[in-house]
């Protein structure tokens, strides 16, 4: 009757024998659509996450940042342009499902934008399904088409079977979402990836009827990433790309501006784009609210924070014995820990009375 899930913390990778003998003979490319990054990590369409700073400075690290939708067509090509001008080769922007959406992905392409993310909550519906189709039909393969989100296989298979190249995975993890309290629905984004990730194989391998001629999406796991140990698990879970939203808030590439503490401490804003504060700002009033505000302290520039991440993919995959993502997702052995393991797995001497 009940399904027992499982979320990151819940587990840890086994480390395996490995001959891999330093950290550059590891690579991290993953595809999707006709987009290939070095670096496995996209960044959120949030207006405190991403806009043509942040977009760049992503490009530039091998990632790719998804311009935020909540502004005019004409504001969000513009930043769209700013990003390309300052030498992002890749980059995304996301719309929605309603009013000008086709529009806008026309004008985001003719700005530079080579990859659309129809980018909604409850992504498994039919809107979302005529928006693919729309999307593929204009642009045919000269877009990668990123659509979402979804929480189970049943989701990933139809995103795929309308056409998407890639599908953002997790409902209600998002560490300023309060989807999960205001509606009750929401799965662990971990459990999410791996169910999507055995529904990729069968799609894959032909195993049911029903998956002759799909083209099975690439998986983005979004939502409730905290740390490089997290994207490493979703990595080895099954997805092909990360997407972050609080890993790189309070960078110096996130729009908004620095505020300052009385004691001296720098922050930046945070907010979840269905919040009250969010809403107001872009519509003018707020309802259904499934996201909070909030600040973070400030962490200087993003590039550092995205070095550390790819030094730490690559540890992590070198624990596994992995030269590459797939073989990483091929070799992986996850173990279930208990209370007192997750105790053992964070730093805990500052708790200890010595
Ligand atoms: P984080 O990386 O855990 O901070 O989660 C970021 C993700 O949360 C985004 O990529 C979105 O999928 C999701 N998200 C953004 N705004 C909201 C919101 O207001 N409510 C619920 N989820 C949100």
């Amino acid at each position: 009757m009940f399904r027992n899930t499982l979320a990151f913390d819940d587990v840890l990778l086994v480390p395996k024998r490995s001959d891999i003998e330093s950290r550059r003979e590891i690579e991290t490319l993953s595809s999707m659509g006709q987009t290939t990054l070095s670096l496995p990590v996209l960044s959120s369409p949030m207006d405190t996450v991403t806009e043509a700073r942040m977009a760049s400075a992503m490009s530039k690290a091998g990632g790719m940042g998804i311009v935020h939708r909540y502004n005019s067509l004409k504001e969000q090509c513009a930043i769209v342009r700013d990003a390309v001008k300052s030498g992002a080769a890749n980059i995304g922007a996301a719309v929605g499902v309603t009013g000008d959406y086709v529009e806008r992905a026309l004008a985001l392409h003719g700005s530079g934008a080579k990859n659309i993310c129809i980018d909604v909550a409850h992504g498994h519906h039919s809107n979302v399904e005529t928006a693919i189709k729309r999307l593929k039909d204009v642009f045919s393969d000269t877009v990668t088409v990123i659509a979402g989100n979804v929480a189970t296989p049943e989701g990933y298979y139809d995103l795929s079977s309308w056409g998407a190249d890639a599908v953002r995975v997790g409902i209600g993890g998002g560490s300023i979402c309060s989807t999960r309290i205001q509606t009750g629905h929401g799965v662990p984004t971990l459990w999410s990836v791996l169910g999507c990730a055995m529904e990729r194989d069968v799609i894959r391998h032909g195993v049911r009827e029903d998956t002759e001629g799909i083209v099975p999406a690439a998986i983005i796991a979004d939502g409730g990433v905290k740390t490089a140990g997290d994207i490493v698990k979703a990595l080895a879970a099954g997805a092909d790309f990360v997407m972050l939203g609080s890993m790189l808030a309070g960078t110096t590439e996130t729009p908004g501006s620095l505020m300052q503490s009385t004691s001296g401490k720098s922050f930046k804003s945070y907010r979840g784009m269905a919040s009250r504060e969010a809403q107001e700002e872009w519509k003018g009033v707020a309802n259904s609210l499934e996201g909070v505000a909030t600040t973070v302290p400030y962490k200087g520039p993003v590039d550092l924070v995205l070095s550390d991440i790819s030094q730490n993919i690559r540890s992590g995959l070198s624990y596994t014995g992995a030269r590459n993502i797939r073989e990483l997702q091929l070799n992986r052995e996850f173990i279930i820990q208990t209370s007192a393991s997750q105790v053992e797995s964070s730093t805990h001497i500052m708790n200890r009375d010595l």
